[in-house]
């Protein structure tokens, strides 16, 4: 017969029975505490500083601010925290010490505009706010006041004993983190995770960690705020890894890092293994500890894989396929034999079910026919916060959830990513949401009609293009365009590509015809 949904061919994921009251920071721990390295064996690394955190100091650091929260600020369990920060070695402490209040975290991206923000703030309702000195002025006004985590005040709250912290209770169907994506369609919404979502995403980790000589030590680019940096920041505590965190990214600095702290794992979007395959600049740098690199977040070209393989013989190059929605990667390559698929994300994890439908019959197609990927496991999201309409749309009913992404599965269960049926547009790994663009650019006088869509590139993987339709006799140019929008948006956001046109393909509905536009901007034979 036909095989019409695909079951994962690796075992089960092996999580707590459901009704076991649980963080997923108290999985996390107890899962290091299997650990076979001493517990000063080292938890973070501050690139720049090459200040070190052992585990013991990570988990007494994580008590006493948590103590701290709980007795000072008066958090409680289901109280949101809002996090606007890069990356530091606070993040994962602070990360633990509110999973283990049963606070739901909800980190945004540190370049967000003030409006951004402040819609983000209207899905996710926080109580307080952890912030830097960097970023507290785009904050708006909540009830606890905001608590800076880059000053010295912080560092003795993390350092100080003298509150006790009671623990607290946390059921695994708790809300435990408010994660910002656009999903399919629309703007930006508020993805709801349980605490099982997160712990059945470290659950699946720790089942496919390696004996090892020495403690793996891990290199991610992807920000804290991001599904595939906040569920690295808890994965590596469960599998004692050494986490080498950079406050910001910079191409040469990593390979500086990689060297210096002997990395043996890296994990990065797209366009930093597009640029290490062709940069004569890694040639200067000892990357011989590096066996892995890992892609994720957005597709990774075959060409790419064919130079950054020639270039790095011994490295595996993983993929993984995730979504925010799923709490991270849900297909994965495990090991070298199964990375050696070029063009594959790899195969379903423990405890999924994966199935492949015709977007336009709702029918499961057979292995090897493209359609909509949907999927159905321990680690989709709960819903979207406050938008029944956009959550019964995604996830239905019985489980499944639609990716939005046009794909394959081939005989041995190995997915092909080949296409995006959903308006996102993916810039360097970074999520952009047509609608938000094409709000902003109708709300320009000389602007009639808008429609934004992802143009392919090299080296960004998409840049957002806009077709804009102008008043009749406006002289509106493309630079202005692109400068209007580039004031009121995150840089990531930004219009990089105007095409004027006299009117914009809708469907009878209404709805923009995204599809007929590309055809317009993108010349056959160019995949996006
Ligand atoms: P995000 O929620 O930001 O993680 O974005 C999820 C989307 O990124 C997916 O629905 C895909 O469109 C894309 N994506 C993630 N990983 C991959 C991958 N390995 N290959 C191709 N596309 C990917």
């Amino acid at each position: 017969s036909i095989t019409k949904t695909f079951h994962s061919l690796r075992p089960p994921i092996d999580l707590p029975l459901e009704d076991t009251p649980l963080s997923a920071a108290e999985y996390a721990f107890s899962l290091l505490a299997t650990s076979p390295w001493p517990h000063d064996s080292v938890a973070l690394i501050n690139s720049v500083t090459a200040q070190r955190i052992s585990y013991s100091e990570f988990t007494r650091r994580t008590n006493c601010l948590a103590a701290y929260l709980q007795k000072v600020t008066q958090l409680s369990i289901n109280d949101t925290a809002f996090i606007l920060s890069p990356n530091s070695i606070q993040l994962p402490i602070l990360y633990f010490s509110l999973l283990s209040l049963g606070v739901v975290i909800s980190p945004a991206n540190p370049l967000s505009t003030q409006s951004e923000i402040s819609r983000q703030v209207q899905l996710s309702k926080p109580v307080i706010a952890f912030a830097t000195a960097s970023t507290i002025h785009k904050l708006p006004k909540l009830k606890h006041q905001t608590i800076l985590i880059d000053s010295s005040e912080f560092e003795s709250i993390m350092m100080s004993s003298k509150h006790e912290f009671d623990h607290v209770k946390v059921k695994q169907s708790d809300l435990a983190a408010i994660m910002y994506s656009s999903g399919t369609t629309g703007n930006v919404k508020g993805v709801m995770l349980t605490q099982r979502n997160l712990m059945a995403q470290i659950a699946n980790s720790y089942a496919s960690r390696q004996e090892r000589e020495s403690p793996t030590v891990t290199l991610y680019t992807m920000p804290y705020f991001h599904m595939v940096g906040f569920i690295f920041s808890l994965r590596s505590v469960a599998l004692s890894e050494t986490v080498v965190v950079m406050e910001r990214f910079d191409l040469k600095k990593m390979l500086k890092a990689v060297e210096e702290f002997r990395v043996t794992r890296l994990v990065f979007p797209p366009p930093v293994i597009v640029a290490l395959s062709k940069d004569g600049l890694t040639d200067s740098y000892d990357l011989s500890s590096v066996e892995i690199v890992v892609s994720g977040a957005a597709p990774l070209g075959k060409d790419t894989i064919a130079a950054f393989t020639a270039r790095f013989p011994k490295i595996v190059l993983g993929q993984g396929y995730g979504l925010t929605e799923t709490a991270g990667a849900i297909f994965l390559t495990k090991g070298p034999e199964e990375a050696k698929l070029w063009g594959s994300t790899g195969r379903l994890s423990g405890s999924f079910e994966g199935k492949i439908v015709d977007p336009e019959t709702g029918e499961a197609l057979p292995p090897c026919k493209e359609g909509e990927l949907w999927v159905k496991g321990p680690s989709v999201m709960k819903g979207y916060v406050g938008e029944e309409e956009s959550t019964s749309a995604t996830l239905f009913s019985d489980g499944w959830l639609r990716t939005g992404d046009i794909c394959y599965i081939n005989e041995d269960g190995f997915l092909f990513v080949v296409d995006r049926l959903k308006e996102l547009i993916k810039y360097r790994g970074y999520q952009v949401a047509p609608a938000e663009l094409e709000q902003l650019l109708i709300s320009h006088p000389q602007i009639v009609d808008a429609a934004v869509t992802g143009y392919p590139d090299k080296e960004a993987g998409q840049v957002p293009m806009a077709f804009v339709v102008r008043q009749p006799q406006s002289t509106l140019n493309e630079a202005e365009i692109m400068d209007f929008v580039a004031k009121q948006v995150a840089p990531y956001k930004k219009i990089r590509r105007v095409a004027f046109i006299n009117s914009i393909t809708k469907s009878a509905a209404g709805k923009i015809l995204r599809k007929e536009l590309r055809k317009v901007a993108v010349p056959p034979g160019t995949s996006s």
